[in-house]
């Protein structure tokens, strides 16, 4: 090992038994003598609005924060087209690109990054223990910025025919050839289904909108803007109870069932695009970070989470703003909460 590499290693003691098993994630060993990395003093777990903002508040405190991009690097936000309402933006700006700038921001100010998933954390005392693709990290402090994920609709035919034409994000999947001039079915009826559907009018021949209510929870621009377009075809009421056809392996229609009259109906289609909502990134957290039965982290005071030292920011903590703005402006709090902390422990 080169002296350079050597430095960044030291042997710690440990006080307790070998094997730390942890619910809902993979056992963390704590052997007696553990050579381990030096220890960061900020991890933050993610990198969308949240994640980014937060490396860029710690590293412009000198704390060389350490991103884990976790398996979407830049979060949901880059699976949009154009994001029109985060500020400094008056025409609006593609959400890859975005994202791309955060990174480019917080890394400018010495923010690192290191692509993987979380598998396992040890919150138990300090320092923190996590694990990430087989590799052991440390850390004084954690920000948790886990972001959320697809609600799925349920399914089994959803589930069996997923990626052969069912689909979680159009700007992904959109344009491929399978798509193009058919007729698409977006679920769902808020902004993330108004804006699926916005965007597939560029390759499919008709978008039907299939919202179990008669009128969409998307904000009013959104769904006037759906609402008036000439590809789609909103279909109130309405429930997708099976997706055709699992025998064909490939998504041919869609069986509706109205709601108000219990009546089922064909509707023939290429692709699914399901817009539901999302459900919070924390079950590796389940047990030792308080959250609510939705999965939801719930912070004690500001972003301080249950456990001192731990703290979150984001669409993971947030069940009722869910903005890149109100992600950034949390990702910003932790971080500040996050140097504070470390301040008062070295006073
Ligand atoms: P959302 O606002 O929670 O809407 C989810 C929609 O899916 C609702 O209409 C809901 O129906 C429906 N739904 C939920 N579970 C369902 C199920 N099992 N079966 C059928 N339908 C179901 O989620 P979102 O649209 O993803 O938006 C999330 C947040 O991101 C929001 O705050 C939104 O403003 C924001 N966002 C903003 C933009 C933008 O401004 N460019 C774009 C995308 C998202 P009900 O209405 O009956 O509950």
């Amino acid at each position: 090992m080169s002296p350079a590499v050597r430095s960044q290693w030291s042997v710690v003691p440990w006080s307790f038994g070998p094997w730390l098993v942890v619910p809902w994630s993979l056992p963390i060993q704590r052997s007696e003598f553990t050579v381990r990395p030096l220890m960061e003093k900020v991890v933050i777990i993610g990198s969308g609005c949240a994640g980014w903002t937060a490396a860029l508040y710690s590293a412009r405190a000198n704390l060389k924060p350490l991103v884990l991009t976790g398996k979407q690097p830049g979060g949901l936000l880059t699976t949009t087209t154009i994001v029109e309402n985060y500020p400094g933006f008056p025409e609006g700006v593609d959400g890859y690109e975005l994202m791309t700038r955060f990174q480019k921001q917080a890394e400018r100010f010495g923010a690192r990054v290191k692509f993987g998933e979380v598998q396992g954390v040890d919150l138990k005392e300090q320092p923190f223990l996590l694990t990430v693709d087989g590799e052991t990290i440390q850390a004084e402090t954690i920000i948790i910025a886990s972001g959320a994920g697809h609600r799925h609709l349920g399914l089994e035919t959803e589930h069996k025919l997923e990626n052969k034409g069912v689909t979680y994000c159009a700007t992904c999947d959109g344009a491929l050839p399978l798509f193009r001039n058919q007729p698409l079915v977006v679920v769902g009826g808020g902004d993330s289904a108004c804006e699926e559907a916005m965007y597939l009018t560029r390759f499919g021949s008709v978008v039907h909108l299939v919202h179990r209510r008669d009128s969409l929870r998307a904000s009013k621009i959104m769904a006037d803007r759906a609402l008036a377009h000439e590809k789609i075809k909103p279909v109130w009421d309405s429930a997708v109870t099976e997706v055709l056809d699992v025998s064909q392996d490939k998504v041919t229609g869609v069986r509706v069932k109205n709601l108000k009259t219990n009546t089922e109906s064909l509707l023939p289609c290429a692709g699914v695009f399901v817009a539901i909502g999302h459900i919070p990134n924390t079950q590796v957290f389940r047990g030792m970070i308080d959250m609510d039965e939705a999965g939801y982290i719930i912070p004690k005071r500001g972003t301080a989470t249950n456990v001192p030292g731990v703290f979150v920011a984001g669409d993971c903590a947030d069940r009722v703003y869910r903005q890149a703005v109100t992600a950034a402006g949390l990702g910003c709090a932790a971080a500040i909460d996050a140097e504070r902390f470390l301040a008062a422990r070295n006073e």
